[in-house]
C-alpha cells in the first residue's frame, strides 16, 4: 500500500511493478494468501490490482473497483479503463439534474443483486432498472402463479408458470435507462452454489425474501463479505373478529458491519433456519399446531410492497450518495396506522455470531449450499455465470475501522 501525488485512478510505474511483483511476491508466495497492491490518491481515490501466480511470474491483474464500506456511506473508486463512466443520456437527464453526476456515475456503475422476486423485488427491480444500474442479478427459484398476480409488478395472465426472474428480466430490459444493461437472471434458490458466487460478486444486494435460509445467507454475504444488503419486510395484523385490516408496518433495514445484522433485529431466528433445512417449515401438520404468532403469514398488498421496495431503494441511495455528516440510519419503520415513520438505531447483540465472522471472506459459509446447481436446462445462463464468477477476481474491497 503506498500513495501516488496524482488525484483519480492510479496506474503503475516501473518501481511500483518491481516492487510488488517481484519483492511481495515472496511473502506472499510463503503465506499462500493473495496479493492485493493498492495505491491512495492525492484526493483520497484508492485504486487497486491482484498479483497472481502464472507459472514463474507474477501477473497483475487490476480490479475495476474499491469499495470502502463506511458507518455512514459506501465509497465507490471505479477503475474508468475497466468500468467507464456513462456517457450523459437524455433519458437520465431529470435524474443527474436531481443527484448529480458523480452520484448517477456510481449508481450506474454499480452490480445490483436482487434476491427474491416477488411483491417488492419486482419494485426494486423496475426502480434499478429507471435509475440506470448496468449490472443486474436476478436471483428467485418461484415460478409466477395466479395468487401473485394482486402484488407482482409487471406480471400478467400470460406469466403464469414463468420463473419470477425471466419476468423481472424481460421487464427490467424494456424499462433500463441505461445504455446496455447486463442482466443475469438466476431461476435458483440463493441456497445454490452458483447463485451464491453471483450474490458474492455484487457490489449491493436486495434481500427482498422472508425465508430464514435466504436470510441468513444476506447475513453472511453483508458480514463476511462485506457487501451492503438492504433488505426490508411487511407485517400485516387482521383483525379475527371482522376478518378486517388490524393494522400493517413495513421495515427497512441496511446491513454491514457498521448496522445491526438480520438475525440481531429479529427477522429471523437459527431454529427456524433449522426448520427450514430439515422441511418442518413447510410441514402443514407442524404449521397448524404453532402458536398463530408463529405461523407463517403470506397477507400483504400492493401498495405496502411498493411503500416497502421504495424504502430500500432509498435506504441504498442514501448509503451510496450520502455526505459524512448525514446522520446514521440502521433501520426505518412505517406504521401505517398513525402514519409515522421512525428510525431505529439498535446495534448487534454482543455475542452475535455475525461479529467473528466480519470481513472473513471465503474463510465463513453457511454449511447447507447445494453444490449442484440446478441449471442443466439452461447452459447459457449457467455459461454467463461462470464468467461473471471468474471476472469477481477483479473487483476487491476494503474495510475501513477495527475488526
Ligand atoms: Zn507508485
Ligand atoms: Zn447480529
Amino acid at each position: 500500500m503506498h500513495s501516488h501525488p496524482g488525484p483519480g485512478w492510479q496506474g503503475l510505474n516501473t518501481i511500483d511493478a518491481d516492487t510488488e511483483g517481484e519483492v511481495l511476491a515472496y511473502p506472499a508466495g510463503a503465506t499462500a494468501l493473495p496479493l492485493v497492491g493498492l495505491t491512495l490518491g492525492s484526493d483520497g481515490y484508492w485504486s487497486a490490482r491482484f498479483w497472481e501466480r502464472e507459472g514463474k511470474r507474477m501477473c497483475c491483474r487490476w480490479c475495476d473497483k474499491v469499495r470502502i464500506v463506511g458507518p455512514q456511506s459506501y465509497r465507490l473508486y471505479f477503475n474508468d479503463n475497466l468500468r467507464p463512466a456513462p456517457k450523459r443520456r437524455n433519458v437520465l437527464k431529470r435524474t443527474i439534474d436531481a443527484w448529480g453526476r458523480k452520484a448517477q456515475n456510481d449508481i450506474s456503475r454499480l452490480n445490483v443483486g436482487i434476491v427474491g422476486l416477488g411483491s417488492g423485488g419486482s419494485v426494486v427491480a423496475e426502480a434499478v432498472a429507471r435509475i440506470g444500474v448496468e449490472q443486474v442479478v436476478l436471483i428467485d427459484h418461484d415460478r409466477v402463479e395466479e395468487h401473485n398476480l394482486d402484488r407482482l409488478l409487471n406480471a400478467t395472465v400470460k406469466d403464469i408458470g414463468k420463473p419470477k426472474v425471466d419476468v423481472a428480466a424481460k421487464a427490467i430490459q424494456c424499462h433500463s435507462t441505461a445504455k446496455r444493461v447486463q442482466i443475469t437472471a438466476l431461476p435458483m434458490s440463493i441456497r445454490d452454489e452458483v447463485a451464491y458466487l453471483a450474490a458474492l460478486d455484487c457490489d449491493i444486494l436486495f434481500g427482498c425474501v422472508d425465508r430464514p435460509v435466504p436470510l441468513e445467507i444476506l447475513n453472511y454475504a453483508a458480514h463476511s463479505h462485506l457487501i451492503p444488503v438492504f433488505s426490508g419486510a411487511v407485517e400485516v395484523q387482521t383483525n379475527p373478529q371482522n376478518n378486517g385490516l388490524f393494522s400493517a408496518h413495513w421495515r427497512a433495514h441496511t446491513v454491514t458491519p457498521y448496522h445491526q445484522c438480520l438475525r440481531c433485529n429479529e427477522q429471523y431466528n437459527s431454529s427456524a433456519v433449522v426448520k427450514e433445512l430439515d422441511g418442518s417449515l413447510d410441514d402443514l401438520g407442524y404449521i397448524s399446531n404453532l402458536p398463530a404468532s408463529e405461523r407463517p403469514r403470506n397477507e400483504n398488498v400492493f401498495p405496502f410492497g411498493l411503500s416497502v421496495a421504495a424504502m430500500i431503494v432509498n435506504s441504498m441511495i442514501r448509503y451510496v450518495v450520502a455526505p459524512d455528516w448525514w446522520s446514521l440510519v440502521r433501520q426505518q419503520e412505517h406504521q401505517l396506522m398513525t402514519g409515522k415513520t421512525q428510525v431505529i438505531n439498535r446495534e448487534c447483540r454482543t455475542n452475535c455470531e455475525f461479529r467473528q465472522r466480519r470481513a472473513a471472506g471465503d474463510a465463513e459459509r453457511p454449511y447447507y449450499l447445494n453444490n449442484t446447481p440446478k441449471v442443466a436446462s439452461r447452459p447459457n445462463r449457467l455459461g454467463s455465470t461462470l464468467a461473471l464468477v471468474k471476472k469477481r477476481l477483479r473487483s476487491c474491497f476494503l474495510r475501513l475501522g477495527g475488526r
